[in-house]
C-alpha cells in the first residue's frame, strides 16, 4: 500500500496507510429537511457508514447541519460529519466550527485563481484552529476553465490541479488532508489516481486518498464501473477511503464499498463512535451481487490495463457490462447519472431508470441524468445529452455542454429527450 500520512476525521476514524479502508456515503435528503436527514444518517451509520457527508448549499442550511449534528450526538450517534461545499468559502469557512471534515474544491472558490488561493489560505487556517480534516475534491467534470485552459482536460490535467491544493497544505504544514480526483469515465479516473499518487511520492508527502467514480449510476452497471476502477487502484496500494457512488438508496452502497475493502486485505474499521455506539451491522450481499462484484474486480484491471482483449466467462450479460464499464466494447448507451444529495430537484432514482428503459436502443450515445442545475451540466463530463433538474417541475435538455430545451415539465421531459436523441441519430444517418 502507498505509505500515506495519516488523517484523523473526528476523535477516532484514521484515514491512511496501516489503517482500514474506511467506507463512506452521502445523504441524499434535503439539508433543511432535518428529520428527514437525521433518520438518514441514523441507518447510514446502522450499516456501517464510517463517515457521513451532507451537502450544505447556502447559508441558510448552515444553521439545519447544526441542528443534525446536534440530534445525531444526543442519540449516542458519534459518527463523524463531512460537509459538502460547492463554490462558496462563506459557506466553507461558516461550517468548520460544526462539522469533523470539509470537502471543498478550492478552484472553485473564486474566478479569480489568485483570489482562490489567498481564500484556501484562509480556510487552511481555520481548519487548523479547530483541528478539522478537509477533503481537496476535484471532479473530471468540473474542472474549470482556470485549469482547462493550462492543461487541457486530461487525467494529467487533474493530477496537477488538485496538486497545486496539496502543495499550499503541504508549504503550510497542514497534514489533515485527503484528496479526490473522481471520474465517471473509469479510464481517465484510473490514470488521474495513478498520476496524483506519483506526484505526490515525488513530493515526499502523500495524502490519503479518497477513491471513487462519479456518476456511476445504478444496479450492476453502478456496481461495476464502481468495482473495476477502485479494484484496479486498491489492487496498486492506492486509495484509503471509498465510495461506491449510486443513484439508489445510499444505504446500498455501503455493502459494496465493504465487499471492495474487504477483498483487498484491510478489514473495514468500525466502532468510530468514540464507544457510545455498538458495533455496525454488516449489511451482507446476495450471492449474485456477490458474484457479479467478483468478476469485476477479477477482470477490471487486465481489461483496463489492456492485459487482455476479452473475459472467458460463460455469462453474456456480466462479460458485456464488465467490457463496456471498462471502456472496451460498448453494447449500450453509457450513461452518467449522479447519486443524488440535498441539491437534487426531482425523483432521481426513478427518472433515471425511466430514461435508461426509453433510450437503451441507441447505440454509441452518453446519457446523462443529473440532479440540479448548479452543478449537473458541469458535472456531466464527457455527455452527448443531458437531462437536468431545473427544479419547479421544469427540466433542460442539454446536447453536449448546450441547453437545447429549457423548462420541460417533468411529465414531458423523457419524451422530449428521446426525440431529441432520435432526431441526432436520424440526421447522421442521412
Ligand atoms: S449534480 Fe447531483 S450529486 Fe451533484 S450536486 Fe447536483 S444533485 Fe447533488
Amino acid at each position: 500500500m502507498l505509505e500515506t500520512k495519516t488523517v484523523r476525521v473526528g476523535s477516532n476514524v484514521l484515514i491512511g496507510s496501516g489503517h482500514p479502508i474506511v467506507v463512506q456515503t452521502m445523504c441524499n435528503t434535503h439539508t433543511s429537511d432535518v428529520e428527514a436527514t437525521v433518520a438518514q444518517c441514523r441507518r447510514l451509520a446502522a450499516v456501517g457508514s464510517q463517515l457521513i457527508r451532507i451537502t450544505v448549499p447556502s447559508m441558510k442550511d448552515v444553521p439545519c447541519l447544526e441542528e443534525i449534528r446536534r440530534r445525531l450526538r444526543a442519540e449516542g450517534i458519534g459518527t463523524p460529519l463531512v460537509a459538502d461545499i460547492h463554490f462558496s468559502p462563506e459557506i466553507a469557512m461558516a461550517v468548520v466550527p460544526i462539522v469533523e471534515k470539509i470537502r471543498i474544491n478550492p478552484g472553485n472558490f473564486h474566478p479569480d485563481h489568485d483570489k482562490a488561493r489567498e481564500l484556501f489560505g484562509q480556510f487552511i487556517e481555520k481548519c487548523r484552529e479547530y483541528d478539522r480534516a478537509i477533503r481537496i475534491g476535484l471532479n473530471h467534470g468540473s474542472l474549470g476553465k482556470y485549469i482547462i485552459d493550462k492543461y487541457g482536460n486530461t487525467p494529467e490535467a487533474m493530477a496537477l490541479a488538485a496538486f497545486e491544493w496539496v502543495r499550499m497544505c503541504q508549504e503550510a504544514n497542514f497534514h489533515n488532508v485527503v484528496v479526490s480526483l473522481k471520474a465517471s469515465n473509469t479510464v481517465v479516473m484510473v490514470q488521474a489516481y495513478r498520476r496524483l499518487a506519483a506526484m505526490m511520492q515525488e513530493s515526499g508527502v502523500v495524502y490519503p486518498l479518497h477513491v471513487g467514480v462519479t456518476e456511476a449510476g445504478n444496479g450492476d452497471s453502478g456496481r461495476i464501473k464502481s468495482s473495476v476502477a477502485i479494484s484496479t487502484l486498491l489492487s496498486e496500494g492506492i486509495g484509503n477511503t471509498i465510495r461506491v457512488s449510486l443513484t439508489e438508496d445510499p444505504a446500498n452502497e455501503i455493502p459494496v464499498a465493504q465487499y471492495l475493502a474487504h477483498r483487498y486485505g484491510l478489514p473495514v474499521a468500525v466502532g468510530n463512535d468514540e464507544g457510545r455506539h455498538t458495533k455496525p451491522d454488516r449489511v451482507s450481499l446476495s450471492a449474485r451481487e456477490e458474484a457479479i462484484l467478483k468478476a469485476a474486480c477479477d477482470w477490471g484491471a487486465p481489461l483496463l490495463n489492456h492485459e487482455i482483449d476479452d473475459i472467458p466467462i460463460e455469462d453474456e450479460y456480466l462479460k458485456d457490462e464488465i467490457m463496456q464499464a471498462c471502456r472496451r466494447r460498448f453494447y449500450k448507451p453509457e450513461y452518467i447519472a449522479c447519486p443524488g444529495c440535498g441539491r437534487t430537484l426531482y425523483d432521481l432514482e426513478n427518472t433515471f431508470n425511466k430514461v435508461k428503459e426509453r433510450t437503451s436502443h441507441f447505440k454509441d450515445v452518453v446519457i446523462a441524468v443529473m440532479g440540479c442545475i448548479v452543478n449537473g451540466p458541469g458535472e456531466m463530463a464527457d455527455a452527448d445529452y443531458g437531462y437536468v433538474g431545473e427544479g419547479f417541475g421544469k427540466v433542460t435538455l442539454y446536447r453536449k455542454k448546450d441547453p437545447v430545451l429549457r423548462h420541460i415539465p417533468e411529465d414531458e421531459a423523457v419524451d422530449r429527450l428521446v426525440e431529441l436523441i432520435e432526431g441526432d441519430s436520424s440526421l447522421r444517418s442521412e
